[in-house]
């Protein structure tokens, strides 16, 4: 196995001295931000939008980054140079730094920045081919008057909760309505119905992150021809759609094939479903 590429504020560090402090108001507080990106054919997929999205998140927050978007592209090229596979995930991470205890981000001088390279799977393979069952979650996703969807915070106690839910039901993953009862996403996924040969995603402001695959789907819908909107959902939707699939870095598209005990469409991953993900896995090799 490749042992992961670790750089911690300018260092290069390996799984065992890549170490933050305990006074990191990332640990204390959850009080920082990250992105999770994917390496396909040796090169970093949509690096300018996980960067964009990361340092939006940082302005909306108020996390001062100690570096220029640039210069942290350029680190997270030397990393993946340095990790030296076709493909590979990056870990984005940034804390808000080491302070005193309390609460106060004023307490903390400088941001901490990691970056971090390595492998992920999170679901067997298999399952891309089957699709699998989800549950919706009763734990729902953080109103925008509390925090906002499209930061992309160190926060995710509830999708976690929601993610127990879905294991406790044998499922692997969770739907989440926001506190209107209106679908928002998956745990850590976007979500996406077909009804009619259309898509439909819920948008920003019924919950949903602002996804870069949501995003290269989108694209390759337009591409297609595929007809989209971005909408305001209700589980009903879900249970009516014709294909369900979610999307996400990590995740790429999983179909769904069962929500809530209803069968989606014919119980296996649709037609949509399966041009949109041959579609997506051409775009990651020629980006
Ligand atoms: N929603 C949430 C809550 C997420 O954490 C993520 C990222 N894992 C996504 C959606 C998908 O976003 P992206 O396609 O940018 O990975």
């Amino acid at each position: 196995m490749t042992q992961p590429v670790i750089w911690l504020d300018g260092a290069w560090k390996t799984k065992e001295t890549a170490t933050i402090s305990v006074y990191d108001h990332g640990l204390l507080y959850g009080d920082g931000i990250f992105e999770g990106l994917r390496i396909y054919a040796g090169r970093v997929f949509r690096l300018e939008d996980h960067l964009k999205r990361l340092y939006n998140s940082a302005q909306y927050l108020r996390i001062a980054m100690p570096l220029k978007s640039e210069e942290l592209a350029d680190w997270v090229q030397q990393a993946v140079a340095r990790w030296g596979q076709q493909t590979g995930y990056i870990r984005l991470l940034v804390t808000r730094g080491v302070g005193a205890l309390g609460l106060d981000p004023q307490k903390c001088e400088k941001p901490a920045v990691i970056i971090i390279v390595d492998e992920i799977q999170l679901y067997p393979p298999e399952m891309y081919q089957t699709g699998i069952p989800i549950i919706t979650a009763s734990v729902r996703r953080t109103p925008r008057s509390s925090s906002e969807a499209r930061v992309k915070s160190l926060n995710y106690l509830n999708n976690i909760l929601a993610k127990m839910e879905a294991r406790e039901a044998g499922c692997l993953e969770a739907l989440m309505l926001n506190t209107e009862g209106l679908v928002a996403e998956c745990t850590a996924d976007n979500i996406f119905l077909v009804h009619q040969n259309k898509l439909f995603t819920p948008a920003a402001v019924h919950g949903a992150l602002e996804g870069i695959t949501r995003k290269v789907v989108l694209e390759c819908a337009e591409a297609l021809a595929i007809p989209y909107e971005e909408a305001a959902l209700a589980p009903y939707d879900v249970y009516t759609a014709e294909e369900v699939f979610m999307t996400g870095s990590g995740a790429e598209i999983m179909p769904i094939t069962k929500v809530d005990g209803r069968t989606i469409g014919n119980g296996k991953p649709g037609p949509v479903t399966e041009q949109l993900k041959a579609a997506f896995h051409e775009v990651t090799i020629q980006d």
